[in-house]
Parts: structure tokens; sequence; C-alpha cells
């Protein structure tokens, strides 16, 4: 029975949910969608996994909650030691949240407390990229490059001083060598006129989801920022809520590059949808400064309850024993050529990019002129629409550069086949048929 209670529940075509398994979900009238995208980038073991079920329960008879300062917990110490892991040790401090926001929040107060015990109050102040999301609370609102969600809010937010995200579609110099040059040009400009001795954080996502429809940085740019931070002596935070936990085919989509930050923000996947968690990690050396401050001034209620750890961890030995991050990396690479393959056979798609199971597709009214449609056509909203009432979920956001284009992220669970990978593109090409003809 529709309720008018929840307020988010913006659109009155949304079917119920019924029940999921594997890459498939089912809504109550019986219908049947591929989920193309793990619901928001989220779901990256798949449905109904029978290991993270069992683990939860088996944590549920022991117990679910218990408070950070009256408990430490075997999972809680297990699941940070397992992360640090991941990192192959560049990040050895974890710290568990409930979401990405918070995630993003707690790196910015570490940052910022870490130059408090430090002696440098004045570094206060935070760089990031336009376009960029990093979260809805306040703190993680005021780093995201996205006009129409940042202006409600500007005059309550921390703000950032926003510089151009490099941009391998649209940029306007001779070749991506010198659209890079030109952005660290700008990044280094703004960063010096801001005040070098006031920064405290350069924050960026390595590859973009929701913001930018899998923008990607390259060598030259990490290297570049990576210079600027040290330089400038600022700190770097990435963040990898979405690109995270396996999504590109390595544990953290920063390993591609070998450029580590100083302070990293996961999220998504790391619960995978079975029980919210997330974690802010960071190196050692800062949260000892720190710790030897006074203490970090920061926490929830929910971090580290042995609930969520537990399924932080069953998620990681999925990911491990079924060798995802290896089908990631395989399945990744089927998906961007069909993809390529689509993008030869309609105009409207001007350009895919990402990396493994993160792949984004810039729709556009013309491919040789890179023209995108009209913000208020919402063609994003159309395709993502047309997919679904054939049965293929796909991430619906606007590219938040606003004015130029729109975008729509496919990134299944990594658990995906390659008989899967097929059935999702033909249904997308079915998708884009039909999208031609909506808008003819
Ligand atoms: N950062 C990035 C890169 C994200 O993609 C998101 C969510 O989409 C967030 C932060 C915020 O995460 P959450 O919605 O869990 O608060």
């Amino acid at each position: 029975m529709p309720s008018n209670a929840l307020f988010y529940l913006t659109r009155d075509d949304m079917p119920l949910v019924s029940h999921a398994d594997g890459i498939y979900m089912w809504d109550t009238q019986g219908r049947r969608y591929i989920d193309g995208c793990s619901g928001a980038i989220t779901c990256n073991i798949g449905h109904n996994h029978p290991r993270v079920k069992e683990a939860m329960v088996r944590q549920l008879d022991k117990v679910a909650f218990s408070y950070r300062t009256q408990f430490e917990s075997q999972v809680a110490l297990d699941l940070a030691d397992r992360m640090v892991e991941l990192t192959r040790g560049e990040l050895d401090k974890v710290f568990f949240v409930g979401s990405g926001s918070e995630a993003v929040e707690s790196a910015i107060k570490l940052a910022r407390q870490y130059f408090v015990a430090k002696g440098e109050p004045q570094r206060s102040r935070f760089v990031s990229l336009r376009p960029s999301y990093h979260g809805s609370t306040l703190g993680a609102l005021g780093l995201t490059g996205y006009e129409p969600l940042e202006a409600p809010y500007k005059a309550i937010t921390l703000g950032s001083i926003k510089v151009p995200s490099p941009d391998f579609y649209r940029y306007e110099e001779t070749d991506i060598d010198a659209h890079i040059d030109a952005v660290l040009k700008q990044t280094e400009s703004a960063m010096l006129t801001a005040g070098p001795e006031t920064l405290a954080a350069f924050v960026l996502e390595p590859v973009g989801g929701a913001s930018t429809g899998a923008r990607m940085v390259n060598q030259a740019y990490l290297d570049g920022i990576r210079a600027l931070c040290d330089r400038f002596g600022c700190l770097l935070i990435m963040d990898e809520v979405l690109s995270g936990m396996g999504r590109t085919g390595e544990w953290f989509a920063y390993q591609h590059w070998g450029v580590a930050p100083d302070i990293l923000a996961m999220a998504k996947g790391l619960g995978s949808g079975y029980y919210p968690i997330a974690a802010m990690m960071a190196r050692g050396d800062l949260v000892e400064t720190v710790t030897d401050g006074g203490g970090f001034m920061h926490g929830h209620t929910y971090a580290g309850n042995p609930l969520a750890c537990a399924t932080g961890l069953a998620v990681i030995d999925a990911i491990d024993e079924e060798n995802l991050i290896d089908n990631t990396r395989e399945q990744g690479r089927h998906l961007r050529a069909r993809l390529d393959e689509l993008a030869d056979k309609y105009g409207c798609i001007g350009q895919v990019r990402g990396i493994g199971l993160l792949q984004g597709v810039e729709l556009v009214r013309d491919p040789t002129t890179k023209e995108p449609f009209p913000a208020d056509l919402n063609a994003f909203d159309i395709l993502t629409r047309l997919a679904k009432q054939r049965g293929l979920l796909i991430y619906p956001r606007r590219s938040l550069n606003g004015l130029r284009g729109d975008h729509v992220l496919i990134t299944p669970p990594l658990t995906v086949t390659r008989q899967q990978i097929d059935d999702i593109v033909e249904l997308f090409d079915d998708s884009l048929a039909a999208f031609e003809t909506s808008i003819a």
C-alpha cells in the first residue's frame, strides 16, 4: 500500500521491491530487473549472498551492538587489520563510521585536528574539484562541486576552494598532456592565491561516480597533485566511497596509479548494502599527532559496532575467496568492449569511460561537436526509464557539471558473469534504440 509519509519518494512510478538474488531484483508484481548498477554502486558482491547472511546471523547470535567506549570488539579489530592489509600498509589506521558522508566528514575533521595538534592552526581551508560529489552532510557538501546541491546551503557550509577537474572528453587544449598541464597550472595558481599556509587538504575522487559519470584522473595529474600537496604542506584526501572495495579492479582505485593519499574515505562496497558501514583510513603518524594532542574529537554511536564489522569482514572474504577483483578486471574489459561497440552504433553516445566495473556513458546530441542535450530534456532520465521498462537498472544521475551534459553509469555487482554482461548490453542496446526514437 503506497504511503504518503515518505517524502524522498519523488516519483509515482516506483515499484515496490520484493526480493533479490545475485544480480537480479524482483518487484511485488513479479517483474525481474537486472541490477546493472548495484543499487547506488553499493551491492558489490550481489544480493542474497549466503556467506554474508550467515556471518551476520552468527554475529547477531553473539552481540549486535557494543559501544566503543565500553568494549573493544574482536570483529572490529580484525576488520581494521584486514583493511590495512588491503592498502598494503600505506594507511595503517582505521576509523569506522556508518556512511560515505560520515567518512568524508571524518577525513575533514582529522585533517583539521592534525594541523591544530601540529601547531599550524591557520591551516583550515580545503581544495576540491568541480564537478565532484562528496556527500550530503554539511562538511562533505561544502567540498562538493555541483552548484544545484551547493546553492541552498552555501551560507551554512564549510565551503572549499574549487578547482577544475581534469576532463578527458571536452578539453580545449591540443592534447591530453597539454590539458593536464593547464589544469595543474590553474590548480597551483588557486592554491597560491588562497595562501598555501592556510591549506589543510586537497580532496579528490580518483574515479568519479555520480559526479562525473566515471571521469578518471591519470598518472600525470595525480603525480602533479601529490607534488603540489607536498610542496604546500597540505594533506591529500581521496574519496573512494564509490570507487573503493574492488569496484575498479584494484581494492582501491588509487592503486592503479601508485599514488597513495594521506587519508582515504570509503563506504558503499564495504557493507555491500547488507549493513551501513564506512571507514576513514589514515597514515599512522597523523593519527599519533592527533592522539598526542588530546585525541580525535569525533565519533558516531554506531561506529564500529560488531554487526557492521562482521558484515564488512564477510564481504572482504567473499571478494577475496571468489576472486572478484580478477573477475572485475575481466568482466570490466568485456563490458567496456561491448559498450564501445554501442558507441559506434549510436550517435547519442559521446564517450564511454571508466575502469573495471565502473563504466560511464556520456550522452550527447551530436557526437561530432560533443553538443550536450538541453538540460531540461533530462536525457539521462529518459534513458534510465526506458532501461527500467526493459528490466535493466542503470544509475540515473545528471552529470554534475550541470549545463554540460548527461551520463549514466553501468556498474553491476563484481560477481557478474560474461553472459550476464551480454544480457545487460542487449537490454541497454534496446534501450538506446528506443531513446533515439523517442527524442527524434
Ligand atoms: N562520496 C562519494 C564519491 C559518493 O559517491 C557518495 C555517495 O554517492 C558519498 C561520498 C556520500 O556517501 P553516502 O551517500 O553514503 O553518505
